[in-house]
């Protein structure tokens, strides 16, 4: 979809990219709730997670679960993380902030506060260390 920020995310935002695969993309959230605040999106613009086939879901999952294990190290020890996908056709078209199918991969820590409703405000050399620093953990897993 042309009118798609999400679907012309890898031109965009190649400074927050975090990686991708043949069908799959990760970057950082433009308006984190924490550091290390990832979305993981299919290249194909769909809404909701049935809208995928099994073969298509199966590769989204996967990737899903080597970006969690990237951003459960990066949260470093004892730390863990939230997978969250919203599907709000309720909302009016201007609330709605994607239409294009995104999970959320939060790092987590006990009693780190998040999910009272604040944003970080992380200037652009934060977001790009913590992309760099995701990315290349993402690189280095062994299968
Ligand atoms: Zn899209």
């Amino acid at each position: 979809m042309d009118s798609c920020v999400f679907c012309n995310v890898s031109l965009k935002r190649l400074n927050h990219l975090i990686g991708e695969d043949e069908s799959s993309i990760a970057f950082l959230d433009r308006n984190p709730i924490a550091r290390g605040h990832v979305l993981v999106i299919p290249k194909k613009h769909v809404e909701k997670v049935d809208e995928l086939s099994s073969e298509e879901l199966r590769n989204y999952f996967v990737f899903i679960s080597r970006v969690e294990k990237a951003v459960i190290e990066f949260a470093g020890v004892g730390g863990g993380c939230d997978i969250i996908n919203h599907y709000h056709p309720f909302l009016e078209e201007s609330e709605l902030v994607k239409k294009h199918l995104h999970f959320h991969i939060i790092p987590r820590h006990f009693n780190d506060g998040v999910f009272r409703g604040e944003r970080l405000s992380l200037s652009d050399d934060e977001m790009k260390a913590i992309a760099l620093k995701l990315s290349s953990i993402l690189k280095n897993q062994r299968d």
